[in-house]
Order: C-alpha cells, then sequence, then structure tokens
C-alpha cells in the first residue's frame, strides 16, 4: 500500500508524546493550541532534516502534494489539517484536502482496505501522506490504497507517533532497545548516518 512509512518516534502507552498526540486533539482552549504548536513544531523540523530521505527512499524528485488521513470521528475541522495546511511552513503550499471517509467505512472493522476512504483523481503524482498516530496502520494504509487506486504514483507515509504498548507481547524487549538508542534529529530512519 504505501511505499514507505517513517515513524518521527515512538510513541508510549502512558508516557508524555502519547499523552500529547491525545492532547492536541482532546484538550480544550489554549492548552490544545500550547499542543498542536509544539507538535507542529515537530514535523516541521521532521520534514526540514529527512523529507529528502524520503523522497529517495521512494526513488522520486519530491512530493508535490501534502494530505492528512481524515478523521472517522466526524470531527469537521480536525487539527492535523490544521497543522499541515496553515501551522507548517514545510507543508501549508503543496497541502490539499483529498481523502474522505466513505459512506459505509464503519462496517469495514478493523482491516485496511482502499474503500475505507475516497479520493479526488489523481495523475501519476506523488503524495507526502501525514497521520497523527499509528498504531495498527489500518487507517493510514487504507488512506495509502485510496490514493493509490485514484491514480497516485508513490505515497509516502509520515507518522508523528509510533504508538506501542510496552505491556503487549514481547513489546517490552523492543521498547528497552529503542530506549537504549535514544531519539535525537539527525537519526535517520532511511540512511545509516545521522544528519542534520
Ligand atoms: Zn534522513
Amino acid at each position: 500500500m504505501a511505499d514507505t512509512v517513517v515513524p518521527v518516534s515512538l510513541a508510549l502507552k502512558r508516557e508524555q508524546y502519547a499523552n500529547e498526540l491525545w492532547r492536541y486533539k482532546n484538550a480544550e482552549g489554549p492548552q490544545q493550541q500550547y499542543f498542536r504548536m509544539g507538535l507542529a513544531a515537530v514535523l516541521w523540523r521532521f520534514l526540514a532534516t529527512h523529507e529528502g530521505c524520503i523522497a529517495d527512499g521512494c526513488a522520486v524528485p519530491g512530493f508535490g502534494i501534502v494530505t492528512t488521513v481524515p478523521s472517522t470521528s466526524g470531527r469537521t475541522e480536525h487539527p492535523l489539517r490544521i497543522m499541515v495546511s496553515d501551522m507548517v511552513g514545510a507543508t501549508r503550499n503543496r497541502y490539499r484536502d483529498l481523502l474522505h471517509p466513505a459512506p459505509g467505512a464503519a462496517a469495514l472493522g478493523r482491516t485496511a482496505s482502499p474503500s475505507r476512504y475516497t479520493s479526488l483523481a489523481l495523475w501519476g503524482d506523488d503524495v507526502l501522506l501525514v497521520d497523527d498516530t499509528w498504531t495498527t496502520g489500518n487507517h493510514a494504509q487504507s488512506a495509502a490504497a485510496a490514493l493509490k487506486a485514484a491514480g497516485a504514483r508513490s505515497v509516502a507515509v509520515v507518522v508523528l507517533g509510533r504508538h506501542l504498548n510496552a505491556d503487549y507481547g514481547d513489546t517490552a524487549d523492543h521498547v528497552e532497545q529503542a530506549r537504549l538508542r535514544r531519539f535525537t534529529w539527525g537519526t535517520c530512519a532511511l540512511r545509516n548516518w545521522n544528519h542534520g
């Protein structure tokens, strides 16, 4: 479905970053604005450092269109769309509102399916698709599949947080390894060297 999926960081259940990814949507008033500005800055800096690597990884010259995975909760002004279409200078001028939930999408349950969303027609465009939280991936992968079905040539997904629950299965080992590696802005998921 997506040609590549790049998380900015892990978002561990009950820890700070997962909490901020919830609050930017659900907090009220000035607190919500505070979290949106923080996450917009995170996305902006990440793309400034690594968007070129993501394009290279997909073997495309760049992404002419940026869009977001729409909310299925019925929010009309989704905060992620506000960030990508307005707050983040690196994406603002390329944003297009392409995707909408398809009627009957709820009946699809938890499977990834191109029929979960409808997309405006594309003509071989390379699309950068942004989502906030990746849990099972079924929303982002469904959106990527819908973009491809609508005519996108390549679709790269950037997610702000890869949600993980350390209590689940063997996730604790993975989380422990990740903590040893630490987060730095220059650590690249696609290239074997630090940059930026
Ligand atoms: Zn990079």
